[in-house]
């Protein structure tokens, strides 16, 4: 075999690694550091967690990252095995001592026979003669590479950070204050959910805005120029109270079927997320406000005032690729498909998430090595949800990093009741994903999961 090579060994690459190297393929892994640092990690070690110490919920049967954790550790992730034998007490989440995990990781890795860590930048395209190719170099991919990386994608295929606004969970909009309408009935009408105020609720949401608690930039970040488009919202806010009337929450176009004959004095536009329609995003309404702030301020908007987000807004330096467009369904670049990409390059959030993409991509670079074409996990699956999300289910428009959420997962054919729904989505992706292991027909076993 050819060895495949990774490059970056973080919380991706590393996983994609022990994959490769479980499935028999040599590998040699990557890492710039300690010859060439990040702003945001401290040691040489692989896997460092360079900020909480948390994995989130290890609720298998109620929450969608703990799914993921379970569907991991059934397929041998190295992640998942570190994080157990190193967890320390955090209630119902998984969080771990985070040096003991990363030397885990570290000598798992360095005592394999088939893994050999090379320690230097990879600062340009992967030379040719690399046949396959993992690049998994997270959302501090040194300069050299995301140009390069940036040139062979395209001027817009390439995000220096994210600018996200928050995403809200349908089913959880109320639907008899807003409604379905496209700006002058454009396009199709279900294309927006839009919410209406009145003056004096536009008053106090602009007063909130301005005076709610914002996260402050580190100091790595305050450079970060703000680009058109991505400016958030309580800057805009403060450029004057008319400001927001005149960007994102223009009222016009627009008619409220609730009441008809009052004209809306500002609106908030949510627009579909994902190809389920599962998932809204608040159009324009980027943000560094806090998390809590966030979910206090935006339920005041009318028919939010129960809403539950999929995620949160924010502004991060994070790089990341359009992977709805550029990657196919096996994460190869479609430009040069002997180029992978796995991790938080790919547009997932989380260190659950990246290592997630970083076992698919490992266990597909090794399938293809064996000559064997790769196999998707079920849809039904988190591991499949989440891939399936990024590499064609998200909208490439709008794409922004996500963390895994049932919305992303297929409805269920028959009715499940609200309250066992969670329960139901684990049992069926844990009962799908066996054959999927097991390397049985995965087509038919998502089928037959529906
Ligand atoms: P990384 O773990 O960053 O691994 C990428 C590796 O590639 C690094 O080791 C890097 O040194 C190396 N590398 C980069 N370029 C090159 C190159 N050209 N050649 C060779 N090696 C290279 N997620 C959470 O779940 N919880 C958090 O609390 C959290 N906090 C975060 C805080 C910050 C400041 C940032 C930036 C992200 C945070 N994230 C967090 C998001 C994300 O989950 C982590 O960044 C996660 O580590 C991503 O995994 P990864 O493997 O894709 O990238």
């Amino acid at each position: 075999h050819q060895p495949i090579h990774i490059v970056g060994g973080g919380l991706a690459g590393s996983e994609a690694a022990w994959q490769v190297a479980q499935a028999g393929v040599p590998v040699v892994l990557h890492e710039m550091r300690p010859t060439r640092p990040t702003d945001a990690h401290h040691t040489d070690s692989l896997a460092e967690l360079v900020c909480s110490n948390s994995f989130r919920s290890d609720v298998v049967h109620a929450n969608a990252v703990g799914l993921l954790h379970e569907e991991m550790r059934r397929a041998g992730s190295l992640i998942l095995a570190a994080g157990d034998a190193h967890k320390v007490p955090a209630g119902s989440a998984l969080a771990v001592d985070r040096d003991a995990f990363s030397a885990h990781v570290t000598e798992t890795l360095s005592n394999h026979p088939l893994v050999t860590v090379e320690r230097g930048e990879v600062a340009d395209l992967p030379p040719e003669d690399w046949s396959s190719v993992i690049v998994a170099t997270g959302p501090l991919t040194s300069p050299g590479l995301a140009e390069a990386i940036r040139d062979l994608t395209g001027e817009d295929s390439l995000a220096f950070f994210d600018a996200i606004a928050p995403i809200v969970h349908k089913d959880s909009i109320d639907m008899g204050q807003a409604w379905f309408q496209s700006r002058y009935d454009k396009g199709d009408g279900a294309d927006y959910i839009n919410c209406a105020m009145d003056r004096a609720q536009y008053e106090a949401f602009i007063d909130a805005l301005l005076t709610g608690e914002k996260t402050r930039f580190k100091q790595w970040e305050a450079d970060t120029p703000y680009f058109d488009g991505c400016m958030p919202i309580e800057v805009m806010a403060e450029r004057g109270p008319e400001t927001l009337r005149y960007g994102p929450m223009k009222p016009v176009g627009l008619t409220n079927p609730h009441d008809p004959e009052r004209r809306p004095y500002a609106v908030v536009q949510l627009r579909q997320d994902n190809k389920l329609g599962t998932l809204y995003n608040m159009v324009g309404f980027q943000t560094k406000l806090t998390y809590g702030e966030q979910k206090r301020i935006f339920r005041m908007i009318p028919g939010l005032q129960d809403a539950r987000f999929a995620r949160l807004g924010g502004l991060h330096r994070n790089t990341f690729i359009n992977s709805p467009k550029l990657l196919d369904g096996a994460l190869r670049l479609k430009a040069q498909p002997r180029l992978r990409f796995a991790g938080q390059i790919t547009g997932v959030e989380g260190y659950i998430e990246s290592a997630a993409i970083g076992l698919l991509a490992g266990r597909f670079a090794a399938a293809e090595s064996h000559g064997r074409t790769p196999a998707a996990p079920p849809p039904t699956t988190a591991l499949g949800a989440l891939l399936g999300h990024i590499t064609g289910g998200a909208d490439a428009e709008t794409f922004q990093p996500m963390n895994v959420n049932f919305g992303l997962f297929p409805p269920f054919e028959g009715r499940v009741k609200k309250k066992e729904r969670k329960a139901a989505h684990a049992d069926r992706a844990l009962s799908a994903l066996g054959p999927w292991l097991a390397g049985d027909a995965p087509d038919d076993a998502a089928k037959a999961a529906e």
